[in-house]
């Protein structure tokens, strides 16, 4: 039998209440009259997911963190209730059609609670089902671990749920329907030209994901490996959304791919710390020990033997890194400075390899709208301006027509 297996994603959003559910029976339905298998892959309907988490934090005493094992199977829930209820919608069209948890359909995962990673797939029962002509509707967002206990794959882990499954059935593609058209040339919220990309490839997304477009970055990973391609669209949109495939700069010569914004960003710098070999070494191992991730770092020459150095971390981890590093009684240094209200402004684009020119011209366009800069950091194919908050708007709508990114 010729493989016409489409994987479909629906987000929280697209799901949000009983009627939206039931156009999506619908349009489910619809792909499977035109010839294909669909297998879908849901999140939890609307808020769902936010609100297990309260209340997992709410029913514990001393402001205990809620046990990881009882929390990831309480989160699971919530994917199973929207599971449940679009197979009945289906069922009720006359189709054929079973709903899986995670772990029904053979996901098999590591043992870290909250943020498992996929281990292993056993298609087995999903191919018997799609055998017997069914509509399969999985749970996103769960597995389980080899104690046989359900695990969660982290925020937004429906994403990778898709993209998993797609490239585990050989899909022809992975199709995310979400509450956005696509993927845009930046925030559309702020700047009014931002324009839907048609085609991207991997390695920019993968930045533009990491860097706040909404998807997990994982998935885009895990596409990149498999060769998977992705279509994230509109879920009630008529309009084409964004393919997410391999190969080159695909948009019409452009450099530039587009402007990633993160605002959520917070600064520490550690004054007059003295500079001796291993120095950098010690002041991020208690912060990579508890798991705190630091992003650009800038440490300047050192004077009189002693240097500054300074790190950009998420505003959530702010202050749990400052008492971290005050803390540290080997730390040899005159004051700690934090500081929040940041944004991480990057141009993207695997165009602009070996193309000398682009921080400069960056740097010249944001100099020339009176912005300074903080810190700077680069890849291959990014480049990552730190700034105040307040200049968000102003710097990313002077890049976006600096670029090009305006026109087609
Ligand atoms: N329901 C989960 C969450 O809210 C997974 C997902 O939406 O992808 O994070
Ligand atoms: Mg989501």
């Amino acid at each position: 039998m010729k493989n016409n297996i489409v994987v479909q994603k629906y987000g929280g959003t697209s799901i949000g209440d009983v009627d939206k559910l039931k156009l999506i029976a619908k349009k489910i339905v619809d792909k499977k009259l035109e010839g294909f298998s669909p297998v879908v892959v849901v999140s939890a309907m609307g808020k769902t997911t936010d609100e297990l988490v309260e209340m997992s934090e709410k029913v514990t005493f001393n402001q205990i963190e809620p046990d990881p094992r009882e929390k990831d199977t309480l989160l699971s829930t919530g994917e199973l209730v929207s599971a449940t209820l679009l197979a009945m919608s289906i069922k009720s069209l006359g189709q054929e059609v079973i709903s899986l948890s995670g772990p029904q359909a053979g996901i098999f995962t590591d043992h870290i609670h909250g943020s498992a990673r996929i281990s292993d797939i056993n298609i087995e029962r999903m191919i018997n089902e799609i055998n017997k002509n069914k509509i399969l509707i999985i749970a996103g967002f769960q597995g389980i671990n080899t104690e046989g206990d359900i695990t969660t794959l982290g925020r937004g882990g429906s994403d990778t749920t898709a993209v998993a499954l797609a490239a585990a059935l050989n899909a022809k593609v992975c199709e995310i329907f979400t509450d956005v058209e696509g993927i845009y040339t930046t925030d559309p919220r702020i700047v009014s030209k931002a324009r839907k990309i048609n085609f991207i490839n991997y390695e920019d997304m993968l930045e533009m994901a990491v860097l706040g477009a909404k998807m997990h970055p994982r998935s885009i990973e895990l596409a990149s490996v498999y060769n998977v391609p992705v279509y994230v669209a509109g879920t009630f949109s008529k309009s084409k959304g964004t393919l997410i495939i391999k190969g080159d700069n695909m948009e019409n010569n452009k450099t530039v791919t587009g402007i990633a914004i993160d605002k959520n960003v917070s600064k520490i710098t550690i004054k007059k710390i003295k500079n001796k070999p291993g120095t950098a070494g010690s002041i991020l191992r208690p912060l990579s020990d508890q798991s705190i991730s630091i992003d650009i770092i800038v440490q300047n020459i050192p004077m009189d033997g002693f240097i500054d150095f300074s790190f950009s971390v998420s505003n959530d981890d702010l202050q749990r890194a400052y008492d971290i590093l005050m803390n540290q009684k080997n730390l040899d240094f005159e004051d700690i400075i934090k500081g929040s209200g940041f944004a991480k402004i990057s141009l993207v684009g695997t165009g602009m390899q070996n193309a000398p020119g682009y921080a400069t011209e960056m740097f010249t366009a944001l100099g020339g709208v009176n912005i300074d800069i903080e810190m700077i950091t680069t890849s291959e194919i990014r480049i990552t301006c730190l700034i105040n908050e307040n200049h968000v708007n102003s710097a990313v709508n002077v890049l976006h027509s600096k670029f090009d990114l305006d026109k087609e």
